[in-house]
């Protein structure tokens, strides 16, 4: 049984800006402690929303709780068990990561010296920064200032923990080393992972959420959506210039480049016909299919009764 107490239940939630842009529209969300993963194209309204969640400003309509916690009235109680890791993580570059986390920590209601040592030590060994933590923040590669944005998020255990687009601006092999450090962390708090990327959200969510122009498409068990796909996505390669075609009498998933043909996946319950072979579906299917309206109209409840079937 998932346990309500400890879950961030986001209900009706909208946003409009004052030039008119409609960021969220009536969005409701149940994220259970664990990793989460919010899905969708940049100007999605990812940030708006990451942005609401961490108290940064506030909805139009609509109620956010945090356990018992109301996110939108009670922003102070929030903020004490809340981290948040944006997507420009600033920092002082004169100063080493040891001084500027200790900083931090203070800020974070830490005033006892030992208790404060003993929680900035761990956390710089934990991001794996323990041996640079002399060195200035100016000269940290981006993977580096990312891992210490974790660290500064994780001061004071966060129930809550906010991370935007964070492998946005890293190279692989940073991006692998970050996102093994979030798969670390417990279980026990909400920890929501807002990317434009579906492999982040592959390799570590158990649920997500995929948001299109500020409306919630997909919420789903990660696993459980690729899942409902089984046996409806086929591929193809194809002469770049048959692509119309195929977009014509079939469903498109997706179409790329693949050294130098072109590579599609197409949505069909039925066999297509000979030219296309089965695929194991993977979470791209499920983004493309969600995006392009086929699976568009599945709920969370849909993709549960075709699991079972
Ligand atoms: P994402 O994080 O998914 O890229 P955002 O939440 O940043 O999406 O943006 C959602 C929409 O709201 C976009 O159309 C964006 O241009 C608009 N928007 C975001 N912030 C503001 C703002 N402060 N003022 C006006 N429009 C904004």
């Amino acid at each position: 049984m998932e346990n309500h107490n400890e879950s961030l239940l986001i209900r009706k939630v909208s946003k409009t800006y004052a030039n008119g842009v409609q960021a969220l529209h009536n969005i409701s969300l149940t994220i259970p402690p664990g990793m989460y993963g919010l899905l969708g194209p940049n100007g999605a309204g990812k940030s708006t929303l990451m942005r609401t969640l961490a108290t940064l400003q506030e909805p139009d309509q609509g109620q956010i709780f945090l356990g018992e916690l109301d996110v939108v009235n009670q922003k102070e109680e929030v903020r004490q068990t809340l981290g948040y890791l944006p997507q420009e993580f600033g920092v002082y570059p004169k100063a080493s990561a040891e001084e500027l986390l200790d900083y931090f920590a203070v800020l974070k209601g830490l005033t006892n010296r030992a208790a404060r040592k003993e929680a900035t030590e761990t956390l710089l060994r934990q991001t794996n920064l323990w041996d640079k933590r002399k060195q200035k923040l100016g000269g940290y590669s981006g993977g580096m200032r990312q891992r210490f944005g974790v660290a500064v998020a994780l001061l004071g255990s966060p129930k809550l923990l906010i991370v935007d687009e964070p492998t946005a601006g890293l190279d692989p092999a940073e991006r692998v080393r970050f996102l093994n450090l979030l798969s670390e962390l417990g279980e026990n708090s909400v920890v929501i992972l807002s990317t434009h990327i579906v492999e982040d959200v592959s390799e570590l969510c158990t649920n997500l959420a995929i948001i299109h122009q500020g409306r919630i498409l997909l919420e789903a068990q990660t696993q459980q959506a690729v899942a409902a796909l089984q046996g409806k996505v086929w591929r193809t390669f194809l002469e770049k210039n048959k692509l119309p075609e195929v977009q014509r009498e079939h469903q498109v998933i997706s179409a790329k480049l693949l050294g130098g043909r072109t590579l599609v996946h197409i949505y069909s319950q039925m066999d297509p016909g000979s030219s296309f072979e089965r695929v194991e579906p993977d979470l791209e299917d499920v983004y493309f299919s969600t995006m392009t309206g086929f699976y568009g109209q599945t709920n969370p409840q849909q993709i549960k009764e075709e699991v079972q079937r």
